[in-house]
């Protein structure tokens, strides 16, 4: 036989086994799990075709930066979702480089990393050398105001606390009152480490959401103890400065604002791409394959499905065919959260803080949870001479501002800015974007509802995304990667519904 020969008996034995999949959801976690669908079968020799299905009119779900002309030669980018990517959870980072990103990375300004939590209404340093709550460095954390000499004394007495055996979940407020205290809880903690999820302290699971915190704890019988000896290590293993090797910050993006991240993908999926399609029902035909049905009354056949969208949204779409996933997946809560970003000369901020932005803690009471500052954060953020600013708001914190009109929404932010930052004048322009239920909690006991969710799915039906384990970016992206590899090796072993 010649190789044309056999080269087409190949592929008419490849097309005979041609595999649908059908991904529901184009935020970063449905778009991420097309590419490395599409990246990982071409290199295993599958033949799989797939459809990525949105509701909305764009790409990208939370992932949406705007471009604001008309003050200078360049732009504002503003950011309406995430601003950056952790990178020492490498998703995001490494997707990026395989898209050939990798000059269009942008570090934040790590000389101006200082965070500021507001305390008694006035902004405080946190000091420095704080790794989230955990001090390492003795001198800058003594003379900050702070925290009180007596909660000082109480955070120190991590060192002789013994640690907590057994592997049970708990809260994080359970977990930082028992290891450093109640003040750690409330001034750095609670604003920071709860604040990143937009969470309750006393409702979020501490294993699900900072499992690191836990093994330190059981590996070095103190959080303090624990931190340091880790960064020594770190220290110790860090990689000599290379001169060819783009310099890494702990949090990066992209220079035209994250969605360029989106966008390059969109522009390298080969697959069947459909926006403005809402999925309304997925159901099995006669012969047992999952037939989606979209709002439009299309009808889509698939051998597999991987839904990325919101978990109650996944629980309405399998209430048919599982129900018993679906009910689980209806206990996940989800929690409505806005951001307004608002643009200034730099001469009108008469009280700048030098540094990313502020963190409110819940009981200074205020209507807004967090300020960055965009432009002090990343270069290429805002015109020379200008200055961008982020207020995070809603959330379980302060969720009376989510159903305040947009005038009496920027008529409260403007009196924190003024009261906060001695901000007068009017902003140049601002930018208001409401995310509804968009939050999801990782409440105590979330890892275990997760994998009794797992193990319940059928066969050929996967669910990922920021619901399941970790919110960030680089989480989204490898739970996608993940489901995708677990999706193959299942379509491999001819486990899917045939
Ligand atoms: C204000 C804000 C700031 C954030 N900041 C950061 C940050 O700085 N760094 C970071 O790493 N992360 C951050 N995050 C978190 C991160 O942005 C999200 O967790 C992540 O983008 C979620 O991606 P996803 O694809 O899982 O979900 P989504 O982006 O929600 O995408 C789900 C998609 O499913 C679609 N969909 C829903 N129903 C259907 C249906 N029936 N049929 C078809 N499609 C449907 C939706 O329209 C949506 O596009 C932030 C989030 C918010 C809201």
């Amino acid at each position: 036989m010649t190789a044309a020969v056999l080269e087409s008996n190949k592929a008419d034995s490849r097309s005979a086994l041609r595999r649908h999949v059908v991904i529901i959801g184009g935020g970063i976690s449905g778009l991420s799990a097309a590419w490395y669908l599409q990246r990982q079968s071409d290199n295993q020799g599958l033949d799989i075709g797939y459809t990525v299905l949105e509701a909305s009119d764009r790409w990208g779900g939370k992932i949406l930066t705007e471009h604001v002309d008309g003050f200078s030669d360049t732009p504002f980018v503003v950011e309406a979702g995430p601003d950056s990517f952790l990178t020492q959870k490498p998703g995001a980072l490494r997707l990026a480089q395989e898209l050939g990103l990798g000059d269009r990375l942008l570090g934040t300004n790590d000389q101006m990393r200082t965070v500021y939590v507001l305390h008694r209404g006035k902004p405080v340093k946190l000091p420095d050398g704080l790794l989230l709550i955990v001090p390492t460095k003795f001198k800058p954390f003594v003379f900050s105001r702070l925290i009180s000499p007596l909660g000082k004394l109480r955070m120190g007495l991590d060192l002789f606390i013994p640690p907590k055996r057994d592997e049970q979940d708990e809260t994080l407020a359970e977990f930082v009152r028992r290891r450093l205290g109640n003040e750690a809880l409330d001034k750095i903690a609670e604003p920071l480490m709860s604040g990143i999820y937009n969470a309750e302290a006393d409702k979020q699971s501490i294993l699900a959401t900072f499992p690191r915190f836990r093994q330190l704890e059981q590996q070095h019988r103190s959080l303090i103890r624990g931190m340091v000896a880790s960064r020594r290590q770190q220290a110790s293993h860090a990689a000599p400065p290379s001169s060819n090797m783009p310099k890494i910050a702990m949090f990066m993006s992209l220079q035209g604002g994250t969605q360029e991240l989106v966008d390059t993908l969109v522009g390298r999926l080969e697959g069947d791409l459909r926006l403005g399609t809402k999925v309304a029902r997925i159901q099995r035909d006669a012969d047992g394959q999952y037939v989606v049905v979209t709002q439009q009354g299309e009808i889509l056949k698939a051998d597999a499905i991987v839904l990325t969208s919101p978990a109650y949204i996944a629980a309405n779409l399998l209430q048919e065919i599982a129900p018993t996933v679906s009910e689980k997946l209806s206990t996940i809560r989800y929690v409505s959260t806005g951001t307004i970003s608002l643009a200034f000369k730099a001469e009108a901020i008469k009280r700048p803080l030098h540094g990313f932005g502020l963190v409110v803690p819940k009981s200074e009471r205020r209507p807004i949870n967090a300020i960055t500052i965009s432009s002090i954060k990343f270069d290429h953020r805002a015109p020379e001479g200008y200055v961008l600013l982020r207020v995070f708001f809603g959330g379980s914190r302060s969720p009376e501002t989510m159903s305040f009109h947009d005038d009496q929404l920027l008529g409260v932010i403007r009196q924190e800015l003024r009261n906060i930052l001695g901000i007068e004048s009017d902003p140049l322009f601002h930018r208001i974007y409401r995310w509804h239920q968009a939050n999801p909690q990782y409440d105590v006991d979330h890892l275990k509802l997760i994998e009794a969710i797992e193990a319940k799915l059928p066969q050929g039906i996967m669910v990922t995304g920021s619901a399941f384990r970790g919110v960030g970016m680089p989480d989204c992206i490898y739970q996608s990667q993940q489901t995708v590899s677990k999706l193959l090796e299942k379509i491999q072993q001819s486990e899917v519904v045939e």
